[in-house]
């Protein structure tokens, strides 16, 4: 018997969860570390599959975004003295029917918050871990309170507390990558033209996204085998600035007019490919179960597809265990290989490649793989969970 659902994240992966898991008529309540909502994260490009997905658990969020975020038309790519190597028409919207968005992680977190009664999350609720038995699934938080739940769904990112207590695994792995990055109020030139702009460097290379409302994303990552962190975010930044001395003058004066605290800078992290990542009344979903390098751009395009897989099963199945277990079943081949492209796309961005990585580098890149990826559509199910409630 399912009623009561604990998601343990306020992400992009756990609201939608949330979301389609409440439209199955179950009882749903989030809980969420931070202890506000406040704009946070990077720009993200939302693309068919993820699209596909969200307007599958939300119907009519994928014109909400688009008027919040950017609908991406033109991509350009530019050397660091910010000579145009190529631009590229996006054809996304005609080949797969959902164009690229780009959108601000918050904005995202806020419009699928919006799409829920406020009062089903909690925040301040950092998880700490659970016990479980054959009937219910005990969550405890760090503020000493404990819930119950039928079923304990861990969307609490890279560094998920529910898997931990699943797996013990420890830090995630470093895949070479070092960031930094903002999300700042600031229209750059760029954006007359086109909505995203990639410039690559000697090892290193910078994104810049358009994410609507007058607001640009810029990510520069570059490649060190280890990694250490500022000691302050006025050191971060006159780090980046010096990482991007030969770099055109546009490029730098987006860092330039970043206030240094609004500065991320971290390592890019995933961890291997689980085999399975359901126990009990316990799953996982996005980052939790299956973290990426953002190479390829599906972290969260691909945690949108768990939710739909996980709504269907739950629908389709006749108890809980088998819905659980035909879930991962669904899900674990194609994150595996979405996990193993990201981590070779990350290296491709600075031209180090294996001679084993160089078959698979050409093979990224071509029409099946998009095809495969951009195609996905949710599975079909009821909409009721008539046989677990
Ligand atoms: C530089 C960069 C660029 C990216 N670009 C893209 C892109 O273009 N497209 C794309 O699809 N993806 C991209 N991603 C990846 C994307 O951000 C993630 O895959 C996505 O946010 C995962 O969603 P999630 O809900 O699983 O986890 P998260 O977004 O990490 O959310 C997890 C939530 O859980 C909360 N939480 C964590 N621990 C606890 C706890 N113990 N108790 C309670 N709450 C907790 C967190 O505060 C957070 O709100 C990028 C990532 C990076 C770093």
């Amino acid at each position: 018997m399912v009623k009561k659902v604990a998601i343990i994240g306020a992400g992009p992966g756990g609201l939608a969860a949330a979301i389609a898991l409440s439209n199955l008529g179950l009882d749903v309540q989030v809980y969420e570390q931070a202890q506000e909502f406040r704009p946070a994260g990077t720009g993200l490009g939302l693309t068919p599959n993820g699209l596909t997905c969200l307007e599958a658990i939300a119907p009519g969020i994928v014109a909400a975004l688009t008027s919040s975020g950017c609908q991406v038309h033109h991509t350009v790519f530019k050397s660091m003295p910010g000579e145009t190597i190529r631009t590229n028409a996006s054809m996304m919207l005609a080949q797969y029917g959902q164009p690229l968005l780009t959108v601000w992680w918050w904005r995202l977190q806020q419009t699928l918050a919006s799409r829920l009664p406020s009062n089903i999350i909690h925040l301040n609720h950092r998880c700490i871990g659970f016990e479980q038995n054959e009937s219910s699934v005990k969550v405890k938080f760090d503020n000493e309170k404990t819930i119950n739940a039928d079923l304990l769904i861990g969307a609490d990112g890279l560094h998920s507390a529910v898997r931990q207590t699943l797996f013990a695994e420890g830090q995630p792995n470093y895949v070479g990558s070092m960031c930094w990055r903002a999300v700042i109020e600031y229209d750059h030139e760029l954006f007359n033209s086109y909505d995203l702009a990639f410039i690559k460097g000697q090892q290193q290379f910078m994104f810049l996204l358009n994410v609507g409302g007058g607001y640009t994303s810029w990510v520069t990552r570059k490649f060190m085998p280890d990694y250490s962190l500022s000691r302050s975010a006025v050191e971060a930044k006159a780090r980046i600035l010096h990482e991007l001395t030969d770099w055109d003058a546009s490029f730098r004066a987006i860092v330039e007019a970043t206030p240094a605290e609004q500065i991320w800078e971290g390592p890019i992290c995933d961890r291997p490919p689980l085999t399975h990542w359901s126990q009990g009344r316990v799953t996982l979903l996005g980052d939790a179960a299956h973290p990426m390098a953002p190479a390829m751009a599906q972290g969260a395009n691909s945690t949108f597809e768990d939710v739909c897989e996980l709504q269907a099963c739950l629908c389709n199945a006749t108890s809980l265990t088998e819905a659980l277990v035909s879930y991962e079943q669904r899900r674990r081949d194609r994150t595996s290989i979405i996990q193993a492209r990201s981590a070779v796309g990350e290296m491709r961005y600075y031209d180090i490649e294996t001679p084993g990585q160089k078959q698979e580098l050409s093979q990224s890149n071509n029409e099946d793989f998009q095809d495969w990826l951009y195609k996905y559509q949710p599975p079909v199910h009821s909409g009721k969970l008539t046989a677990m409630l």
